[in-house]
């Protein structure tokens, strides 16, 4: 097999807390291949940020990430002096987050932000940097591009400003994008618009995406696989096709459950009970107080991942 362009390995971030450290996330693997999309599906809570914060060296303090490694190109991200990090993550990794607003500077023009790539890492001049911002701008749909490049952030609305992140990650064609719930922030048509610029672009350049997001029907309609997330571990991996026919996890069972179909009426099957806290995480399978098909094991030991057919696997000890 080719070798992963990344690959996070026994990847585990804890938050200090007064009572003791919280376990954000809890030994996880992921591998994503060159252009491959792998879609980190799960509830809010579940530790999807965390982990794509942690594999970029970004999680902010008291989050710290005590074990593991994501292993890029050949190289541990984590184990790297900050200034390589840096150097990796402005040009060859990138990440799109979900509220714009937050990750631009207001007092910097939308064109200086958009340039700021290309002038730290590909040592450009000023005006080469523009020109190139403006290129980037009229590619990622942004209209009338000079007279937005010299306004504010606080000028454009939210799904310019979503054009205005992807260009800004995607100007030095990075190798790597991690997008976390790119388009939650936006309407539902202008979410289509924005996935569908996303993908056209990442794939006219071969960038692989780490896609986050709590949506399964972006994740059918984008991913070529699929990592299931519950209270801080991966419990499922599965081609999107394998998945999507039958999932093997039952909480990744009860969320497909719990879609919305036209041929139930309105009917949904929510699944029952709530998300643990990361203060009082439930001993064994995190989900046995939630799953309608616990046994004896589930309440004392963790499942080991097993793995199935079509190379997936599950962390649930129905396959043990
Ligand atoms: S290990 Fe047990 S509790 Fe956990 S998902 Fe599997 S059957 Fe359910």
């Amino acid at each position: 097999m080719q070798q992963a362009l990344l690959s996070v390995e026994n990847l585990t971030t804890v938050f200090d807390a007064p009572r003791g450290a919280l376990t954000a996330v809890d030994g996880v693997d992921l591998a994503i291949g060159r252009g491959e999309v792998v879609a980190v599906v799960g509830e809010s809570g579940c530790g999807k940020t965390v982990l794509s914060l942690s594999v970029l060296g970004l999680v902010p303090p008291p989050g710290r990430v005590v074990s593991g490694k994501a292993v890029f190109d050949g190289r541990d991200i984590l184990a790297l002096p900050e200034r390589e990090r840096r150097a990796i993550r402005g040009s060859r990794a990138s990440m799109i987050f979900q509220e714009p607003m937050t990750s631009l500077n207001p007092v910097l023009t939308i064109g200086d932000q958009v340039a700021e790539p290309v002038r730290i890492h590909r040592k450009a001049s000023r005006r080469e940097a523009m020109d190139a911002a403006a290129a980037m701008a009229s590619r990622v749909g942004l209209p009338d591009v000079s007279k937005r490049l010299s306004a504010y952030p606080h000028e454009l609305s939210g799904g310019q400003r979503q054009r205005v992140m992807i260009a800004m990650a995607l100007i030095l064609s990075p190798e790597l994008l991690i997008a976390d719930e790119p388009t939650t922030a936006l309407d539902v048509t202008v979410q289509r618009q924005i996935l569908d610029l996303m993908l056209g672009l990442t794939r006219d350049s071969g960038t692989a995406i780490a896609l986050i997001t709590h949506n399964l029907g972006v994740v059918a309609q984008t991913a070529d696989a699929v990592a299931v997330m519950y209270s801080g571990r991966v419990v499922e991996y599965a081609g999107v096709r394998a998945f999507f026919d039958g999932p093997a996890h039952p909480y990744s069972q009860g969320l497909l459950a719990s879609l919305p179909r036209l041929s139930d009426r309105g009917r949904l099957t929510p699944i029952a009970g709530t998300v643990p806290s990361l203060s009082a995480l439930p001993t064994g399978c995190h989900f046995h107080p939630r799953c309608p098909r616990a046994f004896a094991p589930c309440a004392h030991e963790a499942p080991p991942f097993f793995t199935l057919d079509n190379g997936r696997r599950a962390r649930c000890w129905l396959y043990g």
